[in-house]
């Protein structure tokens, strides 16, 4: 497997269909947002709905690129991207599914065993089965090596003792991979590591919530006290955990979701301006428009990469800290040209007002989740050489 550059982003094409695929999605979601009555959130993360799930799985949009075999439809990543990007751009309510479809199942692909995949792969692309990231512990985040957490062997499989947190909807979904130390830790920080699936409904766990600044109950802390779990909830190989959760990451790191989550404003600050012109806001939205432009172009690039089997994990590091850079400046930009004052209590989710609110409360943790600036820069400044 090669990896790419972090500044190689060779010119993806989107094939033949893909215009098609994204009038059926837009279609969809059009009847969709009206016969479920959903309306557009600016963040992927905040709309939870089981029903939108399901129906997006009947459709065959969920899992397209996985084989047939595991309830895929043997698709183009770039195919893929573009039911991605009309789910985000419309703000559609996406995330049930959301990090299933787009990390726990592909890192099952490459390194579950069988039976993993035969058991979760099609529930995921059903839309009916969704999982949590175990990765952060209280005093682990950005230093992702450093985690307590661990695992020992038993007669039948694992004990594991530790504690996860800020786990994403791990209060509603039936899995977790939660990423453990099964060996001490060495010179190596990064060997010892593996990752095991978590049954967040079965297994003997406690799940405690985390309210965000919007009030919202969507992290978790996970308590595992000598859990045990059988030895097949292994993923891959023991000891490989640090190399697999790498893989994961690019995928978190890598999408659309990276610099779309602001998407909403802009929308209505385009719409906004059409009739309040003014020559220097609309070089602000302009010069946002174009960089959107360019933020779009690298992503597509990535899921080239994906779909020639490349690892874009240094790509991935430039799209999340350059897109979670314009989703900011999106922010500031609607503050100073459509200066409406927020209003969560507005009651009417989904307009300008509403949004900007719930925007200003979300924002900083954009660039926390998936990893910090600070983190992506270590990254490339490793990838270029210079670090
Ligand atoms: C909305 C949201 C959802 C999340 N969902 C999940 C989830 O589902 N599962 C999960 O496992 N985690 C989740 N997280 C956690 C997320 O991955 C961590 O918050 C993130 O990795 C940062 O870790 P931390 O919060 O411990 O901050 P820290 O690592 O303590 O970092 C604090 C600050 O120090 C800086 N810093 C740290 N190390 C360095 C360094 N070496 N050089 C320079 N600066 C440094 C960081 O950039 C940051 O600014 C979520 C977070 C958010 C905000």
């Amino acid at each position: 497997m090669s990896t790419s550059g972090a500044f190689d982003f060779p010119p993806a094409t989107l094939p033949d269909g893909a215009a098609r695929l994204r009038g059926d999605v837009r279609a969809f979601i059009a009847a969709s947002s009206v016969t479920d009555g959903w309306q557009p959130r600016s963040n992927f993360m905040s709309s939870f709905s089981a029903e939108f799930s399901r129906a997006l799985g009947q459709q065959g949009w969920l899992g397209l690129t996985w084989p047939k075999a595991y309830g895929g439809q043997e698709r183009s990543a770039l195919e893929r991207f573009v039911v991605t990007e009309e789910l985000l751009a419309a703000g559609a309510p996406v995330a049930a599914h959301w990090v299933a479809e787009r990390q726990s199942g592909p890192l099952l692909l490459r390194y579950g065993t069988e039976a993993q995949k035969q058991l979760l792969l099609p529930g995921i692309a059903a839309g009916e089965t969704y999982f949590s990231i175990g990765m952060s512990e209280p005093d682990s985040g950005s230093d992702l090596a450093s985690i307590r957490t661990r695992a020992e062997r038993t007669d039948n499989g694992w004990s594991i003792t530790g504690t996860k947190v800020w786990t994403s909807n791990a209060h509603v979904n039936q899995w977790m991979i939660l990423l453990a130390r099964t060996a001490p830790q060495s010179k190596d920080r990064h060997a010892g590591l593996s990752q095991f699936l978590v049954d967040l409904k079965n297994d003997a766990i406690t799940v405690n919530p985390i309210h965000n600044m919007l009030g919202h109950h969507e992290f978790n802390e996970v308590v595992l006290d000598e859990t045990l779990i059988p030895a097949d909830r292994l993923i891959g190989e023991e000891g490989q955990g640090w190399h697999q959760v790498t893989a994961e990451l690019a995928y978190e790191r890598s999408g659309p979701e990276r610099f779309l989550s602001t998407y909403r404003v802009l929308f209505e600050l385009v719409q906004g301006q059409q009739s309040n012109a003014d020559a220097a806001g609309k070089r602000a939205i302009g010069k946002l428009a174009a960089r959107l432009m360019a933020l779009r172009t690298m992503s597509l690039s990535i899921a080239g990469m994906l779909e020639r089997g490349e690892n874009p994990d240094l790509a991935a590091a430039v799209i999340k800290d350059a897109g979670n850079t314009f989703e900011r400046e999106v922010v500031e930009v609607a503050r100073q040209v459509m200066p409406l004052e927020p209003a969560r209590e507005a009651g009417n989710v989904g307009t300008y007002e509403t949004l900007m609110a719930e925007m200003m409360l979300q924002l900083p943790s954009y660039t926390l989740r998936g990893g910090t600036p600070e983190i992506m820069r270590s990254i490339i400044a490793r990838g270029l050489g210079v670090r």
